[in-house]
């Protein structure tokens, strides 16, 4: 643990933070939706001296000296990109995933513009229109919903919405939607009422990179994600566009939304991105969803019921509504087993958001882990035994060992 040891040279505090924290994760189930395991490659990448550069502005027009190297590294991160994807142009310097849907925002939209997004609590994420976040305090949002006898998107709805309110800029894609996504269909609802379209698959990016997701960049003028979810990089956010709005995205990026751009992070995403392009990345994609649709499946059959019925993605939403249970006390319990999941809303729940009626549920990091099918199911029994028996001491004990012995067979970063 040499990079551990150089830490607890200067800080024993921080040093025992990261030891903790890895020993969290190698002895707890992470079936946060959002989370992931990077590659050592990846890790190490995002702790080289890249951090110490400052190189605002983009390869070849920087505002710094000394960037000749630093812009290798961008130029194969945005070239890695847009083959990806298929994408005429990209941006890789957003901090994060937050940061890629302002930017496009600012290069898209005047504020008191008009957005169009999924509502929160049926899926979306707070930067498309909530009111706590700047989408929602420099553009007049809408929201559509799901429907509410299939918990699916719901197009004759959506162009409902869009008639009325007439946005500038749809966006679709959220952070609990489980199921596939018709891009076409949203494009039909932007041609029809002269919108443009932002897909944010900050969720399913990994997906899509391994062909088991519908892809957006071909119906979409704006693309933004997340690096770190199912795409399995360092933390931060990426833009593919249009070539028509090339210069105005990166320009809203930088100077518009942020200074100088994270060159470690940026290296990184470039390493995550050659993986991503790998076969093995596709399998690995494929077995995600594999691994979904078994645990959904088991989740069923133990007499869970799962919002929209199923999966298509790396997510499952149970509604704890007909176990008489909230997500917060479900989450209490099950990170009491050492299985680490988030409470969530449901689609039309009438729960507030820091205790909801769902309990949200990913495979990308066991996936990572090595983890297929059969243990989706063990999964799948071990959480149906704590919703049924909340609150009992013995069934908490006969659970816990048997996540030890789950995680024992599928060691996590064993040489860090
Ligand atoms: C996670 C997420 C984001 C934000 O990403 P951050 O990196 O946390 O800023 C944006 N949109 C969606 C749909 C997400 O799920």
């Amino acid at each position: 643990m040499s990079g551990l040891d150089e830490i607890a040279k200067v800080d024993t505090e921080i040093a025992q933070v990261v030891r903790d924290e890895l020993h969290r994760l190698r002895h707890k189930i992470e079936l946060i939706a959002s989370e992931n395991f990077p590659s050592r490659a990846v890790l190490e990448t995002a702790g080289t001296v890249l951090t110490n550069k400052y190189a605002e502005g983009y390869p070849g027009h920087r505002w710094y000296g000394g960037c000749e190297f630093v812009d290798v590294a961008e130029e194969l991160a945005v070239a890695r990109a847009r083959d990806l994807f298929g994408a005429e142009h990209a941006n890789v310097q957003p901090h994060a995933g937050a940061q890629a849907n302002t930017a496009v925002y600012l290069c898209a939209l005047e504020p008191g513009d008009t957005i169009l997004g999924m509502e929160k609590i049926a899926g979306g994420h707070l930067t498309h229109g909530t009111s706590a976040n700047i989408s929602g305090v420099l553009y007049n949002a809408h929201f559509y919903g799901l429907n509410r006898e299939t918990e699916m998107l719901d197009f004759g709805e959506i162009a409902r919405v869009a008639r009325d309110c007439r946005p500038k800029l749809i966006i679709a894609g959220g952070s609990s939607y489980p199921r596939d996504i018709d891009f076409a269909a949203f494009r039909a609802v932007a041609d029809e009422v002269g919108a443009m379209l932002m897909v944010d698959m900050a969720h399913f990016a990994g997906l899509v990179a391994g062909k088991v997701h519908a892809d957006p960049v071909p119906h979409a003028e704006f693309v933004t994600t997340t690096t770190h979810k199912t795409l399995r990089g360092p933390r931060g956010g990426l833009i593919l566009c249009q070539e028509r709005f090339a210069q105005e995205l990166d320009h809203a990026v930088f100077p518009g939304v942020q200074g100088g751009p994270f060159m470690h992070i940026i290296a990184a995403k470039a390493v995550a991105l050659k993986e991503a392009s790998q076969p093995e990345f596709a399998e690995y994609a494929r077995q995600i969803v594999r691994n979904s649709r078994a645990m959904g499946e088991a989740l069923q059959e133990r007499g869970l019921r799962l919002v929209s019925g199923g999966t298509d993605t790396h997510l499952l939403l149970v509604d704890l509504r007909p176990l008489g249970l909230s997500g917060s006390e479900v989450e209490e319990a099950l990170d009491a087993v050492r299985i680490t999941a988030n409470k969530n809303n449901i689609p039309f729940d009438d729960k507030p958001p820091a205790i909801t009626s769902g309990i949200r549920l990913g495979t990308p990091a066991v996936t990572t882990r090595g983890m297929r099918e059969a243990e989706m199911v063990e999964i799948a029994d071990l959480i149906a035994l704590v919703v049924r028996n909340m609150g009992s001491e013995e069934v908490m004990r006969r659970v816990r060992e048997r996540v030890e012995e789950l995680l024992a067979g599928f060691p996590l970063y064993p040489d860090l």
